[in-house]
């Protein structure tokens, strides 16, 4: 495969970007490539500037669950460009869509939307701590909940994937209100909660963690955050920016039948363009500026573009709970596949998945906690995707990341994947 125009767009581009790109993951850094630049997509292929096609299981990092450029939600958007971009006063559409999350999510009464998942968790937060009048915060080892100061600490993503879990430029009194607890290990809970009971605004949690791999949480873990949080008059927030409409419908709350004071979302309820929400309880939501005291605003939330696409999106998931089924028995398929290599090739690698949710580690499982996952072979990962890169098949350029799958997703598209994986792994294994 030949990369010259991406070579060349990537020199041009770190004359004047950071590092050559918006956001670190993007930059292939971990994989030891230059990054690959798109010129289109549709489906489940990407096509750089090259011309290479691949199949694309990054899907922009999750919001593309209908796949590149679903000509179903992208239908009208013409007409609203036509009628104006944004107006910064209302319009039906911001209402339409908080009711679709309302009526999807039971535990969310009201809901606010926001530009992206990291304003998304960074306002819940404080209206958790203006809620409750407390102050410290817990979160986990691992999980990624955007990248505002306070919850930069212990972080997953590209955080892991870089070896900055805790970035420099985050002033240390941001952060002695974050308690790191561990991800599935209720007796790290226990212990924060005996240390500051009194004190603790919120427990804010992936309820799958999707930013160190795929971690399922244990059930039990996930029902203790909700039992000790009620008991000290403290909040749970279920991050959902990655398993809201992925999930299921209802998200991981409907899954796993726990109901958060609030949830985040992001990604998919933006179809693709910036957006992203928190709701909750209408108690606690009311306290937001202008009914109450706790300041919030955006110059570009609930922008009509946005709307229309995210609305679109969930509409099409709603009529078609299948999308679900569907989902996952791809991920199955991936997922039996996979350890049928690992068994055939007898190498120590390990397959998370949850639902439609999925995650190959180059490591010995089982991959149920940080620690555990922290001990991949990142190099064999680098070998793997570079091998897939080169067979047409575009992995997320990371091992901490989880595999997005689409409803475009066809079944060639998966045994095109898995036939090329073997070899991809066969090599790395070497
Ligand atoms: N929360 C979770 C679980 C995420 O995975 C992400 C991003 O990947 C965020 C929050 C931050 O969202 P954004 O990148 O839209 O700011």
């Amino acid at each position: 495969m030949n990369f010259k125009k991406s070579q060349q767009a990537f020199s041009e581009a770190k004359r004047y970007i950071p590092g050559g790109v918006n956001s670190p993951v993007r930059a292939f850094k971990s994989v030891g490539l230059d990054p690959i630049f798109i010129e289109k997509a549709k489906g489940s292929k990407i096509f750089d500037i090259d011309g290479n096609c691949y199949i694309d299981y990054i899907c922009s990092w999750g919001p593309l669950i209908l796949g590149h450029s679903n000509d179903r939600i992208i239908k009208g958007i013409e007409e609203i460009f036509a009628k104006g971009t944004s107006y910064g006063v209302p319009t039906e559409i911001e209402t339409s869509m908080a009711k679709k999350i309302v009526e999807a999510v039971p535990s969310v009464d009201k809901v606010r939307m926001v530009n992206s998942g990291t304003e998304a968790t960074m306002s819940a937060l404080r209206l958790a701590r203006a809620y409750t009048n407390k102050n410290k915060i817990i979160k986990f080892g691992g999980c990624y909940h955007g990248h505002s100061d306070g919850l930069l600490v212990k972080s997953g993503s590209g955080t892991l994937t870089y070896g900055i879990p805790t970035s420099p430029g985050v002033n240390s009194t941001v952060i002695e209100d974050t308690i790191v607890c561990e991800y599935n290990n209720i007796d790290s809970v226990k212990k924060a909660f005996r240390e500051y009971s009194n004190d603790i605004a919120a427990i804010i949690v992936e309820p799958v963690a999707g930013n160190m791999g795929v971690v399922e949480a244990d059930l039990d873990f996930l029902k203790y955050l909700r039992d000790i949080t009620n008991e000290n008059k403290s909040l749970l927030i279920f991050d959902e920016v990655i398993t809201g409409f992925r999930l299921a419908y209802g998200g991981a709350g409907e899954v796993y039948d726990i109901k958060p004071d609030i949830t985040c979302f992001g990604k998919i309820i933006g179809g693709g363009l910036p957006v992203g929400a928190y709701g909750g309880k209408a108690e606690i939501m009311d306290m937001i500026a202008p009914l109450g005291p706790v300041y919030q605003a955006g110059t570009l939330s609930g922008n009509p573009l946005a709307m229309h696409m995210g609305y679109k999106t969930i509409e099409i998931l709603e009529e078609n709970p299948k999308i679900y089924e569907e989902l996952e028995r791809k991920a199955v398929k991936l997922e039996e596949g996979f350890k049928e290599h690992i068994a055939s090739l007898d190498i120590k690698a390990t397959v998370n998945r949850v639902k439609g949710m999925l995650c190959l580690f180059m490591g010995e499982g089982p991959m149920d906690s940080y620690d555990q996952v922290m001990k991949s072979d990142t190099d064999k990962y680098s070998i793997f995707f570079r091998e897939m890169l080169n067979r047409g098949i575009l992995f997320p350029p990371a091992q901490f990341e989880g595999l997005f799958l689409s409803t475009e997703h066809s079944d060639e598209d998966i045994e095109k994947t898995l036939e090329f994986a073997y070899e991809a792994l066969k090599i790395a294994y070497n």
